[in-house]
């Protein structure tokens, strides 16, 4: 007896959601494009959350409504 079709071999890319080839090249992701994607954001997650947090909290605007 043999399973086709829908198995535990099926993956789907985490970039755009379609699916992966278990034993793909690029597997968890259907593309080298798809790849490099995911690769950029979590780049871009660790330098960027930092640096934004820090411009906002120089001001620390507190709400005028409270205030009165
Ligand atoms: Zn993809």
């Amino acid at each position: 007896m043999k399973t086709n079709g829908r198995g535990p071999r099926e993956f789907k890319c985490p970039t755009c959601g379609r699916p992966a080839e278990y034993d793909g090249r690029y597997f968890p992701f259907c593309c080298e494009r798809c790849k490099l994607v995911d690769l950029g954001r979590w780049f871009n997650q660790e330098y960027g959350i930092p640096a934004e947090e820090d411009q906002g909290e120089e001001e620390a605007p507190r709400k005028p409504d409270e205030c009165a």
